[in-house]
Parts: C-alpha cells; sequence; structure tokens
C-alpha cells in the first residue's frame, strides 16, 4: 500500500492550492473523481473578494461578511479571513494567477452586499478557469502525484485517527488503499442535489456523506445559498449570470418588463442573495411565469463584451444578444454553506482528517455567504492546515465546543412501500421542491420520510453513479432534517411556516453519526 504524507482528496482550488504549498513539507497524492479539471472552480466567474483597494479595509471586509451571514459567523473565522485576505491574493499573484488590471493595478469591481468595489477578477469573468488552468499547470509540473478518475469511497480510521482513503479506479472499477499522515478532503459541494442548480456534476456532496460516516461533525447542512440569477433556457443546464452583471448596473425586469426589486427592497438589485431569490420567486409566483429577465441593454456594449465575455458568448451561442434583449433568468442551488465542522487550523473533530473548501464549514459564512468570499476563503484557511501540519500537530481532535450547538443523531433508514424508487432526477426534483428556497415543516417531513426510505433501500453502490447517489441521499437527510429542526428564518434558510428570526435560534445545528 502506498504512504504520503498528504492525500488530498479533489482537484478544484481547494485541492490544488493546498497540495501546492504540502509539497514543501512532504510527499502529496492528489486524488480527484473525474479529470483534474471537473470541479466548480472552473466554473466561478465574478472573482476573490478582498480589501486591497484604496477605500477598503480588512475591518469593512469583516463587517460586510458578519452583516451577510446573519448573526451565525464564527467572527474570530472572519477577521481571519479579512486580515490574512491579502496576503493570500498576493500568493496567487506569485503564482501567475492572471488577474485583470487597470491602470496598472489590480481592477476591482463592486458586487451584492459589499460596501465597495473589492472583487479581484480574471479574463473578465472567467476567474475561475484562470485559476484552475494556473494551479493545475503548477501541479502538473512538480512532483505531486495525481490519480484522475479515483472517486474516494470510504476513510479509513482505527482508533480514532485517520489513516488514510479507500478509492475506487473508475476505469477498471478495482478498490486500491493509500496511506498518510493527513488526509484533507477538498470535494466541493452539494449543488447536483438540486434539479435546477448552477454547479458541476462533481458536486455531489460526497465528502460531506464520507466525513459523516467517519464520525465527523457536520455542521450548518440548512444553509445552502440559491443563485437568483441563472439562465433559463428550456434544455440548457443553468449557467450563471453572474453577481457582477448586478453590480455593473443590470436591472431584473418581470415578464411585463417592469422593474420589481424596488418593490420588495430598497436596496433594490443588490440586495443581498436570498433577498433577491426570494423575490423573484414571489415575483414569479404573481406573474404566473417561470422566469424573470435581467436587462444590460442600457450598458455601453463595451462593458457588457469586456466585463463578461464569457456569458455574453455563452447567451450568444444560445440565439441570446444580451447587449440587444433582456436575458431570461431564474433562481438556481448555488453554494453549501455548511459542511465539515473545522476549527481555524482546518482541523476536523476526528484526528488526521482536515477539510478544506466548499466541503469545510470553518464558520465565516454563517447563515448566508458573501458573494466571492468562498474561493478566498479556500486560500487563507488551506494555508492554515499546511502551516499546522507542518509544526507537526493534526495528531489530536481539537474543535471546540462553543455553548450554543445543538447536536443531533440520524435515525437509520428505513425501508417504506409507498416512497417512489429512488433516482437521481427523483431525489434533484424532492430536494427542489420540498427543501428549496421557501420550506415549511410540511414539505421538510415529506422529504425527510422519503430520503430515509430511500437510504434504507438503495442498493450498496459499486460504481461512481451510484456511490454519488448513495452520498446524496445521505447528504440531502442531513440538509432536510436540519432545515426541519430549524424554526425560524434566517439568511439563505426560509420556513414559511417561521417566517421570522428568533433569537432563540442563534445557534448551530450539528449531527455526528457518534452521538
Ligand atoms: C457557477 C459558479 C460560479 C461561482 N462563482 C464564484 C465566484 O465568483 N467567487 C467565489 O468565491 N466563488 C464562486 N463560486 C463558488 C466557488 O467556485 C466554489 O465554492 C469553489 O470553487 C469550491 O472549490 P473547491 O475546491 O472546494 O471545490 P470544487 O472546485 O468543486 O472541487 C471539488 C473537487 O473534488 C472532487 N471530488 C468530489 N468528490 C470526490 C470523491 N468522492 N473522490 C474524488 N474526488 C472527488 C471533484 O472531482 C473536484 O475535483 C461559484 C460557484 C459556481 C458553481
Amino acid at each position: 500500500m502506498s504512504y504520503y504524507d498528504y492525500i488530498l482528496v479533489g482537484s478544484g482550488i481547494a485541492g490544488l492550492y493546498t497540495a501546492l504549498l504540502a509539497k514543501e513539507q512532504g510527499s502529496v497524492l492528489i486524488i480527484t473523481k473525474g479529470n483534474i479539471d471537473d470541479c466548480n472552480t472552473k466554473h466561478a466567474q465574478g472573482g476573490i473578494a478582498a480589501p486591497i483597494g484604496k477605500n477598503d479595509s480588512p475591518e469593512l471586509h469583516f463587517q460586510d461578511t458578519i452583516a451577510a451571514g446573519d448573526g451565525l459567523c464564527d467572527e474570530d473565522a472572519v477577521r481571519i479571513l479579512t486580515n490574512e485576505a491579502p496576503d493570500r491574493i498576493a500568493d496567487l499573484v506569485n503564482l501567475e494567477v492572471p488577474f485583470d488590471t487597470m491602470n496598472g493595478e489590480i481592477a476591482l469591481t463592486m458586487e451584492a452586499a459589499h460596501s465597495v468595489p473589492r472583487i479581484l477578477h480574471a479574463g473578465g469573468d472567467a476567474t475561475g478557469e484562470h485559476i484552475e488552468v494556473t494551479l493545475s499547470k503548477r501541479v502538473r509540473s512538480s512532483r505531486i502525484e495525481v490519480l484522475e478518475n479515483f472517486l474516494a469511497t470510504d476513510i479509513l480510521a482505527e482508533k480514532d485517527r485517520v489513516r488514510g482513503v479507500r478509492a475506487l479506479d473508475c476505469r477498471t472499477g478495482s478498490a486500491e488503499e493509500f496511506e498518510c499522515r493527513s488526509l484533507i478532503l477538498a470535494t466541493g459541494g452539494g449543488g447536483q442535489l438540486f434539479r435546477f442548480n448552477t454547479n458541476s456534476e462533481i458536486a455531489t456532496g460526497d465528502g460531506i456523506a464520507l466525513a459523516f460516516k467517519t464520525g465527523a461533525e457536520i455542521i450548518d447542512m440548512e444553509f445552502f445559498q440559491f443563485h437568483p440569477t441563472a439562465l433559463h433556457i428550456p434544455g440548457v443546464a443553468p449557467f450563471l449570470i453572474s453577481e457582477a452583471v448586478r453590480g455593473e448596473g443590470g436591472i431584473l425586469r418581470n415578464a411585463e418588463g417592469r422593474r420589481f426589486m424596488p418593490d420588495y427592497t430598497p436596496e433594490g438589485e443588490l440586495a443581498p442573495r436570498d433577498v433577491v431569490a426570494r423575490s423573484m420567486l414571489y415575483e414569479m409566483q404573481k406573474t404566473g411565469s417561470d422566469h424573470l429577465f435581467i436587462d444590460v441593454t442600457h450598458l455601453p456594449v463595451s462593458v457588457t463584451t469586456t466585463r463578461f465575455p464569457h456569458i455574453y458568448r455563452f447567451c450568444l451561442e444560445h440565439g441570446l444578444d444580451i447587449t440587444r434583449v433582456q436575458v431570461p433568468v431564474a433562481p438556481a442551488a448555488h453554494y453549501m454553506m455548511g459542511g465539515i465542522r473545522v476549527n481555524h487550523w482546518g482541523e476536523t473533530n476526528i484526528a488526521g482528517l482536515f477539510a478544506t473548501g466548499e466541503v469545510a464549514c470553518t464558520g465565516v459564512h454563517g447563515a448566508n455567504r458573501l458573494a466571492s468570499n468562498s474561493m478566498l476563503e479556500v486560500l487563507v484557511f488551506s494555508r492554515r492546515i499546511i502551516e499546522k501540519t507542518s509544526r507537526g500537530a493534526g495528531t489530536e481532535a481539537p474543535v471546540k465546543k462553543q455553548g450554543r450547538e445543538l447536536y443531533h443523531s440520524l435515525g437509520q433508514g428505513q425501508s417504506t412501500k409507498d416512497v417512489p424508487p429512488p433516482s437521481l432526477y427523483g431525489l434533484q426534483s424532492l430536494l427542489w421542491d420540498k427543501v428549496g428556497i421557501i420550506r415549511s415543516r410540511e414539505t421538510l417531513t415529506e422529504a425527510a420520510g422519503v430520503l430515509a426510505a430511500w437510504q434504507g433501500s438503495l442498493p450498496a453502490a459499486t460504481e461512481r453513479p451510484s456511490y454519488e447517489l448513495n452520498n446524496m441521499a445521505l447528504t440531502g437527510r442531513l440538509m432536510t432534517e436540519a432545515a426541519l429542526l430549524r424554526e425560524e428564518s434566517r439568511g439563505a434558510h426560509f420556513r414559511s411556516d417561521f417566517p421570522e428570526k428568533s433569537l432563540e435560534w442563534k445557534r448551530h445545528i450539528i449531527f455526528t453519526a457518534s452521538q
């Protein structure tokens, strides 16, 4: 069996950036279930938030992040995020990520709920692609070993300490085991749990399921962000129309061409994502339509084509010249705020097991993520994992209990005859319809029952799709049960039967298998 100092599972920004830092400390293996660049990172458009502008400061970025998080951010984690941001951006510049510049300085743009322009971008709206390509080239030319088409299926643990990972070679169907000192999950989010989503097909919540089954704590799963503006063309997978489009002056209109956002909030199109997404849903219900429009026809053509070349081209390929016509859009599932609970050094409650990126919950996003803070979070907390492990730590289980936490376990899956047989489409539709932008006890109870039944009846996994479906059923259950427990509305979690925020619920819900 091969042994490495570090094994990274995943090859998005989290896996690649962490691997590049880890290689200075020892041997590194990356396991990834598709090709190296199959990930959400590649699709990121808007950019990375960092307080490097003249009128900006870590304090201002801190305040904006805390406001978006709606009472549930870990303030110490947010301080770390905003204080360490400029140095981590410098790291990316050193790695030669080609950020766009203006007059010789890094160009910064505005996004919703940021009080100043602070979003760095590359290739206009192709930031994620530039980051992924730059980092994967670096990895390829280093001594880091990369196994593509290897799906991590089990974490190997002994006496409360992780010793490695089992993976399925998706091309041959054989299982292999790999041992390591530090196992770092960088498996990304779970957008594919929802029928309409902006995510890559890899985003099936695998890391959550793997970690939960090993006894790791899973926190804040009820908070899933729905992006207001995904392109809505029947038969075409939702494609993100970046936040930055509204930041640059894009206007949301209903089917009659009327601007409606000021009817719902004085912040208009620049309100936080959950507010815009819900307002859009109400407006769609009111007008009996399954989509609305975003309008940039009033912007100078050169602004649209240079700031959003990727969006402009994609829409044009689908028959829409966005400089001349309004673009049909609808909300879609986008980002998982909750995840594997880690401390400020990326450590889980299990010795030797770390998590970073969208699969991890560091506490910086709270109940809602501020746009463009996710890739920044990856940079800041991945570096901290390597700082900690290079000092020989990572041998104890260090997540601190903070007092305002509710611990739960998940009941066994149950076999029931009354539910339809499990399928990917069935699961995605169930989550979208019952655990989506607006939830209630009724819809959540129904979803929880079906998911528990599916969990009890799914056959043992043998190949990638069946492993993913099993992982999605478990991850979906954690989301649904958490949403059912939280009897209030806060951040991205909205309950029609509990539409107000409650002081009593200023706390976190944690699931653990080892309760
Ligand atoms: C359309 C879109 C636009 C976005 N725009 C922005 C933005 O402008 N700014 C911003 O900050 N954030 C943005 N985000 C969010 C951000 O892109 C992601 O949160 C971030 O890229 C996640 O990085 P990651 O490395 O954690 O996960 P990913 O990039 O998704 O990578 C996950 C990796 O894990 C692998 N993997 C998963 N399961 C397994 C398994 N079982 N075995 C082996 N490998 C596995 C995958 O194959 C993949 O390589 C956007 C997201 C989307 C979808």
